[in-house]
């Protein structure tokens, strides 16, 4: 016995599933995962975890696993070695350059891979192709909320960390769900609200598990965020409770702002937003009564037209009453994946090297030029939405993507489809043979977590070490490695010999992680950026100045942007998120037997009235038309929607399809996020019983 138990062995990893980025070791047995055990010494969250971070680990395992490259030869693919498919990759991406100009080129990065790899992944782009269009899926989820919020404060992350979330007096969560997206999040509110006397305010088109319990939940008509936001912002300076001493001190623009809000009165916000003059005092009365608040968002805001104004309208909020740089207090955009902050810190954005440094800022570019000794693009490449429609125009010829499904999670798939097939060449990097992947012309084999060192950074901007558990699988690399193998095949000379040294080269180049190292991060220490050069991280950010050269905050004036309308016969309105158990587009969660075993389906949830409208029942069968697409699936009768509108979860299962073959191509006038959650459908029923 003393011997098998000597096999065992424990590594300290991070949760590959969503932003709340839970540590815990894994114990393990060659390749098999004896189980999941947290530690209370886990900075985020101590001796907890969710169903998905315990039972989601399988598919490391999976038959299904990609372990050879593959080259297409016609409507096939062909196994192939390391070597013949990176010289194609090499070949055909430099063919294509010099032929139409390194911007026929899209690169699309991964928010489920680490910082070392976003790091490398954009450095290639840069440095060996020379072009900007490089994007990753926070431009789907999370871009509008950053942009709110590096517009008003200056950084685009959560103003504190879990713990202030914890501590705080009041929280208003906005188009969330953080019970089943964020589940360990979630239990320390519900435990803040039971035992600390946490005042909770929901604002949420369906009753979910923290509106059940919230000392108010509000239901605004879909799309009209901003319009309550703004009202109880205007209501609260109307009744000088605004932190005048804040106001004059800290921010600008104070004055212009308060007149723009001249419209947003009581009245005009209760017909837009359906919430009472009564409640909409309410609110602002609760804000008034708390030490400090804190307010959580999700997609519910950031996926609308105007979702990049609403997040602002959020931050303005916080401004006028004070809200920030205190303990308790502050914006707190919550993170879908596991890495989606670290993905865009480390600069897989169009206008953004890492540490959020503008490409067009000479000084900084040049920094980075002598660093890495080559010339690069100055201007702003094209976002992933952009990627999609240069595609459709003949301006983008190749694409390079890694760890993301856009085949199935972007808006519009039927248009998103259409534009890959219209691709010369496609590269697709992952750990299965992806919807996205079926239209490659070369799959590279990946490794996941479990099979390579790195960090995340979390939704508090924590960064995190994760350790090698056990050899790729088969074939498959590192991303990191394939990176730097393929660069080296275009006659760079990359040299890192493992993350570490990939991550020392991103702090010496950015200002906000000076300090970080890995050296820095063993066992269970962690990083909140920015990280001063002494190793002094910043777990609360503007405690004395906001990230802007004068140190102080913007108010920005903002507007309502009503909603998308699909046009009369498509009478109801379709919203959609996520379920506790399954995660994005279920490339992992279904691959895990115990998560796809308990949830191998979805229903798309309806009122009780609507159900006795159409004459429905829970397991009938109807189908789903918007203007781009269709799909079938089972109806679930429930009050936890009401009136005409649907719930879908965004999952996606080979019996229903995905959600986006229903969403449209319109999105945020700012960031270009889709809006996935403006959508109108018809519903046609197929089977009654
Ligand atoms: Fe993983 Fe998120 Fe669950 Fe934590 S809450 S275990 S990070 S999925």
């Amino acid at each position: 016995a003393a011997m098998r138990e000597s096999r065992i062995k424990r590594t300290k990893t991070v949760c590959t599933y969503c932003g709340v980025g839970c540590s815990f070791e894994v114990w393990t047995k060659d390749r098999e995962i004896l189980k999941i055990q947290p530690s209370p010494e886990a900075p985020v969250n101590g001796i907890s975890t969710c169903v998905k971070g315990k039972f989601g680990w399988s598919f490391v395992n999976s038959k299904e696993r990609l372990t050879k490259p593959l080259i297409r030869k016609g409507e096939k693919f062909f196994e192939a070695t390391w070597d013949e498919a990176l010289s194609l990759i090499a070949e055909k991406f430099t063919d294509i350059k010099e032929e139409n100009g390194p911007d026929a080129l899209g690169f699309i990065a991964s928010s489920k891979c680490s910082n070392e790899e976003n790091y490398l992944f954009q450095k290639l782009a840069r440095a060996i192709f020379k072009t900007n269009n490089i994007d990753n899926c926070s431009r789907y989820c999370q871009t509008p909320a950053s942009m709110g919020l590096i517009r008003t404060v200056g950084i685009g992350g959560d103003s504190g960390t879990m713990k202030d979330i914890a501590s705080s007096d009041l929280i208003i969560v906005v188009g969330a769900n953080p019970a089943e997206s964020h589940p360990v999040l979630a239990t320390r509110i519900k435990r803040a609200h039971k035992l600390a006397d946490q005042k909770l305010i929901v604002a949420d088109l369906r009753k979910n598990d923290l509106a059940e319990r919230a000392d108010l939940h509000i239901h605004p008509k879909p799309g009209t965020d901003l319009v309550w936001l703004s009202a109880v912002t205007k209501y609260f300076i109307d009744q000088g409770w605004e932190d005048r001493e804040f106001l004059n001190t800290r921010v600008n623009h104070a004055d212009e702002y308060i007149q723009s809000l001249e419209k947003f009165t009581l009245d005009y916000a209760e017909e837009v937003t359906g919430i009472s003059k009564k409640t909409l005092i309410r609110i602002a009365e609760m804000i008034h009564d708390a030490n400090g608040t804190c307010i959580l968002w999700a997609m519910g805001v950031t996926q609308h037209l105007g979702g990049t104004d609403t997040s602002t309208a959020i931050s303005n909020l916080l401004l006028v009453t004070g809200n920030f740089g205190k303990p308790g207090a502050g914006a707190y955009p919550l993170r879908g994946h596991n890495n989606v902050q670290g993905a865009s810190d480390f600069g897989t954005m169009p206008t953004w090297l890492p540490g959020y440094q503008p490409i067009e800022n000479d000084e900084i570019r040049t920094r980075f030029e002598q660093a890495w000794g080559t010339e690069l693009p100055k201007n702003p490449g094209l976002n992933n939405h952009q990627i999609v429609e240069a595609i459709q125009a003949g301006k983008v010829k190749a694409m390079y993507l890694f760890g993301e499904e856009m085949g199935l999670v972007d808006s519009n798939i039927n248009y998103v489809h259409e534009a890959f097939e219209k691709l010369d060449f496609f590269v697709v990097q992952d750990i299965f043979f992806s919807k996205t992947a079926q239209f490659a012309d070369v799959i590279l084999p990946a490794a996941p977590s479990l099979e390579k060192d790195g960090t995340f950074t979390n939704t508090e901007r924590r960064i995190q070490r994760f350790n090698k558990v056990f050899e790729p699988l088969g074939d498959s690399k590192p991303d990191w490695f394939i990176f730097q193998e393929l660069a080296n095949k275009l006659g760079a000379d990359w040299t890192y010999k493992d993350p570490s040294e990939i991550m020392d080269e991103a702090a010496k180049l950015s200002p906000v992680f000076a300090g970080v190292s890995y050296k820095r991060l063993e066992n269970w220490e962690s990083l909140v950026w920015p990280v001063a050069p002494d190793g002094t991280d910043t777990p609360l950010l503007y405690k004395e100045k906001f990230h802007f050269p004068d140190g102080k905050a913007r108010l920005i004036t903002v507007d309502w942007t009503p909603p998308f309308e699909a046009g009369e016969e498509y009478d109801l309105h379709l919203n959609n998120g996520r379920i506790l158990e399954h995660f994005h587009e279920g490339n992992m969660t279904y691959q895990s037997e115990g998560i796809s075993y308990k949830v191998p389906e979805l229903w798309l949830e309806v009122s009780p009235e609507l159900a006795d409208e159409r004459n429905i029942k829970s397991g009938s069968l109807v189908r789903l038309t918007s203007p781009y697409g269709h799909v079938k699936v089972k109806v679930w009768v429930t009050d936890q929607v009401k009136g005409k509108e649907l719930y879908l979860p965004m999952h996606t299962t080979e019996g229903m399809g995905a959600v986006n073959k229903l969403t449209s191509s319109y999105h945020d006038k700012i960031t270009h996020t889709p809006n996935y959650k403006e959508m109108q459908v018809k519903m046609e029923v197929l089977e009654r019983d």
